[in-house]
């Protein structure tokens, strides 16, 4: 008979109200990432142990896991030293075959449980120990009755993912019990025939054998159907997306010949590379169409992705509407300002820029420029996130530009809010909706790209601009910082610049005071000793809008020669003649940190080398591999391959509610095939029944809502 502690458990039931988890262990679990019952059976084992069936303890393999039983020849218990309540409970127990050791560790309570003449039963891996088999810490059982007892049959054991207070035992126990009383809500989404078409099990057969297979072969097919489902998932909801902003969403068709292009490409003072024009073909093929372009564009650092934007938005312009440029950070959004104004000087083009310190919310500076935005007297508005704000307003907006796309965190199409007189749809079914065009230097290796961003059209610039000289990067320790900075010093001397960076000291990123505090202390530092006459400056997020171009501008100019910073010259900085960086405690940055910052350098065409030094003292492991890796090469789609496979993909994205969650069980790249499948599977599927409103897709399309709804925001169009 079920109790109602059974009945109760649901699979979205949180972890800490589920009746057979005390509230230790639910923390434990929370800590694994593990936060309701669904989460749980979706924590797949490891790998599997082989457990060998019941024999005598003459069978036991030494090694491998093993039951035997028999009698408790003897017991002692022998404290640790000082401590009473800790040491070690040793006894010996034999069959007719031999003799085994058992031995637990801090367990004075067994002295109460084990006795001579029991008869017990206990399974544990077997190790040698003075010339006869020993368990340490086994499960153990007391036989009343030997009969009664089935000998355990040989099984694969599950090991998962645990932690030193989680062991992987009891991870086992808990999913053993609640498997059962979940079983009959893994309901299976696909049809049978569909499934076995695909030589796959059932869901809920894909649950009980990965968690207790009774073969390899079998526990390799269930977690395959498991990856296969998320897979399905999500790409599901990619191709519904896809249908929907083909079908509904509508934008502007912008006008493209001859004569718009010689005109914009005037603009720029050098050739476009082979890859900056085949993108803009693609892009402008995109523009001239009265569906939203989607796209992504990826380009190392310094590739020139900026020109592609300025086309871009240049051919909004053309067709007297407007386009946006949106960049992370208030500093970059400046220098774009600046640099586009330059490029443009003498055209018609009039330009806003919208930061949260550029004219305080509700003045009257910024309400002009609301007003400019609003009615159409500013062609392109250069911002930040502040242009997402409620306030501002566009007349016609027909092109939207993310620059640094990685940094806003969320991969998320920005919304952007159109005025009343911005461009009507013909029907009432369709939405208005400006073409996108995000960018990144952090690029997305292309397996992990197709499994989360479908919808997106990649382009991708594989070429520097010509002249470049390529960047020597070294990796030291803190006691070779006085080195560092005295071939700094000799360097300044011979007419270089220098980017110094020191890291946030809190985990969050943000600039906090104990930060601005070392980047001034580390600037006087390096003014006093080592940099003589050469100016020293420091720059940072927190500094007044003028303050800040001031500095940049004299950075610019050769006027101050180092420049210490924090992250905030992380993305998009362009000063070509700043041939030297130094990051210090590198450790603390992610891969793709890293890369952008030694992207500051080496920008300029005058064949001078330049020089990135990571001071770092790698504590972990994982940030020594991140540094052999930033040494080993500077191609950022080396450097993205590695970051995936060093963090793996939930933390790829940076924190893990902004990365593919959908995907607990599937791999990338492992789970490639699966995924193309999946894809597939998707598109035949939407293309039939675009809403999923058939009969035979009712399932699927719940499990969608109920548990990728929010997830598929990642990949929103709408
Ligand atoms: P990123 O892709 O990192 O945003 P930028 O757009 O800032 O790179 O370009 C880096 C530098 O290269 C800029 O100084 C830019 O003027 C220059 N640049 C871009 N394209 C070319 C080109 N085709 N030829 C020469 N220089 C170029
Ligand atoms: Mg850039």
């Amino acid at each position: 008979m079920a109790t109602s502690a059974q009945t109760s458990v649901r699979l979205g039931l949180p972890v800490e109200q589920i009746p057979q988890v005390t509230q230790r262990r639910a923390r434990q679990l929370q800590r694994l990432g593990i936060r309701t019952v669904s989460d749980l059976l979706r924590h797949l084992p490891a790998r599997y142990e082989q457990e060998q069936a019941e024999g005598s303890i003459l069978d036991l393999i030494i090694g491998a896991f093993g039951s035997a039983r028999g009698e408790i020849t003897s017991t002692r218990w022998i404290p640790a030293a000082a401590r009473r309540r800790t040491g070690r409970f040793e006894a010996t127990m034999e069959d007719e075959s031999g003799l085994l050791h058992l031995l637990w560790f801090n367990s004075p309570y067994l002295c109460d449980q084990i006795h001579p003449g029991m008869v017990v039963r206990v399974q544990g891996k077997a190790k040698p120990h003075r010339g006869a088999p020993q368990m340490i810490n086994p499960r153990w059982q007391r036989l009343d009755d030997q009969d009664q007892v089935e000998p355990a049959p040989e099984r694969m054991r599950p090991v998962y993912p645990a932690t030193e207070d989680l062991p992987s035992t009891v991870l086992e126990r808990i999913v053993a019990e609640l498997l059962p009383l979940v079983s009959d809500q893994l309901v299976d989404p696909l049809s049978e025939p569909f499934v076995r078409d695909r030589r796959m099990p059932p869901l809920a057969d894909a649950y009980r054998h990965v968690h207790a297979p009774a073969e390899p072969k079998q526990a390799l097919a269930a977690r395959r159907r498991l990856a296969y489902n998320e897979l399905l998932l999500v790409q599901l909801g990619i191709a519904m997306k896809r249908h929907y902003s083909r079908t509904v969403l509508r934008a502007p068709a912008l006008t493209w010949n001859d004569a718009i292009d010689t005109h914009i490409r005037q603009r720029f003072g050098f050739e476009l590379t082979r890859a900056q024009a085949r993108v803009i073909r693609d892009m402008a093929l995109d523009l001239q169409r009265n569906r939203p372009m989607n796209r992504l564009l990826q380009g190392d650092v310094g590739s020139g992705k900026t020109v592609v934007a300025l086309y871009a938005l240049l051919m909004a312009v053309a067709d007297r509407r407007q386009g946006a440029l949106m960049a992370p950070t208030e500093l970059l959004a400046e220098q774009h300002d600046l640099s586009l104004r330059r490029m443009l000087e003498g055209s018609n083009v009039r330009f806003a820029l919208v930061t949260a310190s550029r004219g305080a919310a509700g003045s009257a500076k910024r309400a002009a420029v609301l007003d400019r935005i609003a009615s159409g007297r500013a062609d392109l508005v250069i911002g930040t996130q502040a242009l997402l704000t409620e306030s501002v307003r566009f007349r016609d907006l027909a092109v939207v530009v993310t620059d640094e796309q990685h940094r806003f965190g969320v991969w998320q199409r920005a919304r952007f809010r159109s005025g009343d007189s911005s461009h009507q749809p013909a029907t009432a079914t369709e939405r208005f909706c400006p073409h996108n065009l995000v960018m990144t230097a952090t690029p997305i290796p292309r397996t992990l790209s197709l499994a989360v961003f479908g919808d997106l059209d990649i382009s991708t610039i594989d070429e520097l601009p010509p002249g470049r000289t390529p960047i020597t990067t070294r990796v030291v320790g803190q006691d070779k910082a006085d080195e560092v900075y005295r071939h700094l010093a000799r360097c300044l001397d011979r007419g270089d610049q220098a980017y110094v960076v020191v890291p946030a000291i809190d985990a969050s990123g943000t600039e906090s005071a104990a930060q601005l505090k070392s980047v001034r202390e580390h600037a006087r530092l390096l003014q006093r000793q080592y940099c003589g006459d050469h100016h020293v400056a420091t720059i940072h997020g927190q500094l007044k809008r003028q303050t800040r171009q001031g500095i940049m501008e004299r950075f610019r100019g050769g006027d101050i020669r180092v420049l210490v910073a924090t992250t905030v010259i992380e993305v998009g900085v362009d000063v070509p003649d700043a041939t030297i960086m130094v990051v210090e405690h590198a450790e603390r940055f992610g891969l793709a940190q890293l890369h952008q910052l030694r992207g500051r350098v080496g920008r300029g065409s005058d064949g001078r080398r330049s020089l990135c030094v990571f001071i770092a003292e790698a504590t972990t492991d994982e940030a020594a591999r991140r540094m052999k890796a930033i040494e080993s090469t500077t191609d950022g789609f080396e450097i993205a391959e590695h970051d995936l496979k060093i963090r793996g993909m939930g933390e790829f994205f940076g924190t893990r509610q902004h990365g593919p969650t959908a995907l607990r069980v599937a791999r990338i790249p492992e789970d490639l095939d699966l995924l193309h499948m999946a894809r597939r599977d998707a598109d035949t599927i939407i293309d039939a029944d675009p809403e999923l409103q058939r009969p035979a897709n009712r399932g699927l399309r719940q499990v969608l809502l109920r548990q990728y709804g929010e997830t598929l925001g990642l990949v929103d169009v709408g």
